[in-house]
């Protein structure tokens, strides 16, 4: 993060503009808006200035800048069209330790302004840290279409019942969820739009007295693969409603950015020289904050019910009868041999699709035999470190030595690696992987190199 964003309480407090133009008018503007006491100076001002000034707007000093201007200002905006000078009260302010903006240079200020839209009391500032200002003003321009007009009297209605709601619902839980219903009523916002006011006071009448009891519930939830672009539209919305969220390792930083702020976050997963939460214990983190009246998020890597034990941990969810639901998510062998230019089948090469995985109850002969097919893809699934058995048991059921093979590591995400060699050079190909990898063993494995579209791919 380049720049800290905050809003500035600025009502009635001493701020000093350097510049008397058109730029300043501009900056003027919206600290008139803001409630600021405005000092200008400069040695000449636009008519607009003097109007302000007649209208006790603002005060103007015609004068060059000097330092005993600085005294007592909380922030200092510098727009003259002399760079020199503007750079003179970016360093006297800085030395003075008040924040100060220099117009059209953000290298040289110590606070820059953003885009905003403003339906009071909501605002929307966007900024791009000065890197894409075209671009912050496109994002501006469709928030501003996309953000209704009425968007500002709801959220001063919300304002004036806050008081109201607080005594009317015990919990921070219940409040939350009147917010919520509060906030999606259609039926309200007709009546806002309409400017209705017995229509509004009768609404909100009736929503205060619905029953306000949060019910606690689970949803399961696939996180896709790593990029966050992956999860599914249901998914995210799912983790923005969420009071708490519990994760694991394969989930990734992108996906829990997109988390709601104010969730309570729980890992569950393998930390570096540790042991996984037990199973057991996850079941009961669910419970608890469910029974608790919670929105409980169970996020789990790529999808909850391929070898993500998602099966397990709805069960004791059912024991304790707590209502839960389940969003499936791309699964690591989807989404890794896409980004991976591999299609999983292919109408020469490949008729199904094996998902295996490379841990747990050991396969027998047969089901090798069954395995060691032709005209099927393998997708092994935490097989890294089994790579030498997985290459062993496939020669010894007389699949070819020279059947491609590919290993995916980190798949999706920027970091995605990827090598495609052979089946006896499996082991080899292995030891310069790191977890979480895929290996896929097929003809189709040969198709990256006419169809890879992410990243690169090294042969071994
Ligand atoms: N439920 C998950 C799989 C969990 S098992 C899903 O549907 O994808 C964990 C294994 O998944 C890892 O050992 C690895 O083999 C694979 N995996 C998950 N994410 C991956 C990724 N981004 N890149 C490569 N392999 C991944």
């Amino acid at each position: 993060m380049d720049y800290f964003p905050i809003f500035c309480q600025l009502n009635n407090k001493p701020c000093l503009l350097v510049g008397g133009g058109e730029v300043a008018e501009r900056k003027a503007r919206l600290l008139m808006e803001a409630g600021a006491v405005i000092s200008v100076v400069a040695p000449t001002f636009t008519p607009q200035f003097m109007q302000w000034q007649n209208e006790q707007r603002l005060q103007c000093f015609t004068a060059e800048f000097s330092v005993a201007d600085l005294a007592d200002k909380w922030l200092v905006i510098a727009a003259t069209d002399n760079e020199q000078v503007n750079q003179l009260v970016y360093q006297q302010a800085t030395e003075q330790r008040i924040f100060c903006n220099v117009v059209d240079s953000p290298k040289q200020a110590s606070f820059i302004m953003p885009s905003v839209i403003d339906r009071s009391p909501i605002m929307v500032a966007i900024s791009s840290g000065g890197k894409a200002p075209v671009l912050a003003r496109i994002l501006r321009e469709k928030m501003e279409q996309w953000l209704p007009n009425s968007l500002g009297a709801l959220a001063q209605l919300a304002g004036k019942l806050r008081e109201q709601v607080k005594q009317r619902f015990a919990t921070m839980g219940a409040r939350r969820y009147f917010w919520e219903r509060f906030f999606a009523d259609k039926a309200l916002q007709a009546e806002i739009d309409a400017g209705r006011d017995n229509g509004i006071q009768q609404r909100i009448s009736t929503l205060l007295a619905e029953n306000n009891q949060p019910q606690g519930s689970v949803v399961l939830v696939g996180a896709g693969p790593g990029d966050a672009g992956l999860m599914t539209i249901k998914g995210l919305q799912q983790c923005q409603q969420a009071d708490v969220v519990v994760y694991d390792r394969l989930v990734s930083d992108e996906v829990m950015h997109l988390v709601r702020r104010d969730a309570e976050r729980i890992y569950v997963g393998k930390r570096a020289g540790f042991h996984c939460v037990p199973q057991e214990e996850i079941n009961q983190i669910l419970i608890n904050h469910a029974k608790a009246g919670k929105r409980v998020v169970r996020l789990k890597g790529g999808d909850p019910f391929i070898f993500g034990r998602g099966s397990e941990e709805l069960e004791a969810l059912i024991e304790h009868q707590i209502p839960f639901s389940v969003v499936p998510g791309i699964t690591a062998a989807s989404g890794c041999t896409t980004y991976a230019g591999i299609p999983l089948t292919h109408r020469d090469y490949a008729q199904s699709v094996r998902f295996i995985t490379g841990h747990g109850k050991g396969l027998n002969d047969a089901q090798w035999q069954c395995i060691a097919q032709d005209n099927q893809t393998l997708v092994f699934y935490m097989g890294l470190s089994k790579a030498d058995y997985i290459q062993q048991m496939l020669l010894n059921q007389h699949m070819r030595a020279t059947m491609p093979v590919a290993i995916v590591e980190k798949g999706t995400l920027a970091t995605q690696k990827v090598v495609v060699g052979q089946l006896q050079q499996l082991t080899e190909m292995a030891s310069s992987m790191k977890s979480p990898a895929l290996i896929i063993v097929g003809e189709v494995v040969s198709l990256n190199q006419k169809l890879q579209w992410f990243g690169t791919t090294l042969a071994n």
